[in-house]
């Protein structure tokens, strides 16, 4: 079995981005491995208005859609694995995958990305997939004039549920605080969208349903007052973690240094602490958690993995 020159893990924007710039800048033996489709978890927006170039109502799906056959034609090859660990030994990484096989790389260009949290409140769990959800491109449209409400406060939430406005007869939108995370343009489109009710100050308390799914939520204000919302669907943004499983070491340590976040930390050519490994996308320190940074990074890290394996091989 054949070194390769650059394993990518992910397929999201950052890992997408360095398969173009690994094989368009010259290595020859790459291959991303992404355990689902790729394109990463934008293709679950309903909604990007803020990547360059790109405008008109779009979808993440439709942007990400082109992205795949644009680095398969420079060589890129695609294996659809769940990679388990990362490991080095020497001068070799080597890539783990779920069913037991592995692959050999020279060098290692990781952007796993994150993954939508829970927020914690009664009956999410066993509530979760039958009512409860943290998509609204997947599930909306099972609410279809219907009630539904969005917990969060932050750029996700407020964007979902302008998304599920439209769909929906009516959007409460649960927040903690009285104050958002999300863009000032976003907090006003929000304001002034009709069937959206704004509750602030109020947290999920739990969530309850019969054999069929969800038929409420009763929330909870800073001043212990509750509140029962009977809705078919709740959703819930509450922001994300990072997916980092795949350096975790057999002995429980990280395959590089890492921040107390789960984030890990890099210099500004994406480089971590061990030579050849690079790290993208929202996965890494300081991310400003937005595709086109994810991409930049993509793009950064694989120059430097080129001049990483040019250097080791020559
Ligand atoms: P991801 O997109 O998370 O991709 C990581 C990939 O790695 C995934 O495809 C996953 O399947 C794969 N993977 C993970 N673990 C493994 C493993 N063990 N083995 C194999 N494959 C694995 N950003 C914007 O700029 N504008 C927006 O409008 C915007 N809207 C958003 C709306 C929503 C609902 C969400 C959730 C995010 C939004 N974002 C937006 C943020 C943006 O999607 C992310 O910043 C970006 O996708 C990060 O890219 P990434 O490549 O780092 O990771
Ligand atoms: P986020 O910015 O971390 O916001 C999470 C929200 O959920 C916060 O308002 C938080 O409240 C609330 N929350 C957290 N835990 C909770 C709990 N247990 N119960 C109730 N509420 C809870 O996450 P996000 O909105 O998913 O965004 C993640 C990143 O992606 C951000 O950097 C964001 O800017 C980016 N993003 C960008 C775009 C865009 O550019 N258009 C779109 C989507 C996402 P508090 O405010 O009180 O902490």
């Amino acid at each position: 079995m054949s070194i390769l020159d650059c394993a990518i893990i992910g397929g999201g924007p950052a890992g997408l981005t360095a398969g173009l710039y690994t094989t368009r800048g010259g290595l020859e033996n790459v291959t991303m491995f992404e355990k689902g489709m790729p394109g990463g978890q934008i293709t679950n927006s309903s909604e990007i208005e803020n990547y360059p170039g790109v405008t008109g109502e779009i979808t993440g799906m439709d942007l990400m859609m082109p992205w795949p056959a644009q680095c398969q034609k420079f060589g890129l090859k695609h294996d659809m694995v769940n990679v388990t660990r990362v490991s080095k030994k020497g001068d070799i990484f080597t890539i783990h995958i779920e069913d037991g096989t592995t692959q050999d790389a020279h060098s290692v260009i990781i952007g796993t990305g994150s993954s939508p949290r829970r927020a914690g409140f009664k009956g999410e769990d066993e509530l979760f997939g039958k009512g409860v959800s943290t998509c609204a491109t997947c599930d909306g449209f099972f609410y279809k004039n219907k009630e539904v409400v969005v917990i969060g406060g932050g750029d996700t939430a407020l964007e979902e549920a302008l998304y599920l406005a439209k769909i929906c007869s009516k959007v409460y939108l649960v927040h903690r605080r009285d104050t958002f995370r999300s863009a000032p343009n976003t907090v006003s489109r929000l304001e002034n969208t009709e069937n959206i009710e704004i509750i602030l100050n109020s947290s999920p308390d739990e969530v309850y349903g019969d054999n069929m799914g969800v038929t409420g939520i009763r929330i909870i204000n800073k001043d212990g007052e509750t509140r029962d919302i009977e809705v078919p669907g709740v959703f819930t943004f509450v922001g994300n973690d990072v997916n980092n499983q795949t350096l975790i070491q057999e002995d429980g340590t990280f395959l590089c240094d890492m921040n107390e976040q789960g984030q890990v930390i890099v210099d500004i050519s994406m480089k971590t602490s061990v030579p050849g490994l690079f790290a993208t996308g929202d996965m890494r320190i300081a991310a400003p958690k937005q595709v086109v940074s994810a991409a930049g990074d993509g793009a950064v890290a694989a120059l430097g993995a080129i001049s990483f394996v040019d250097e080791l091989l020559n």
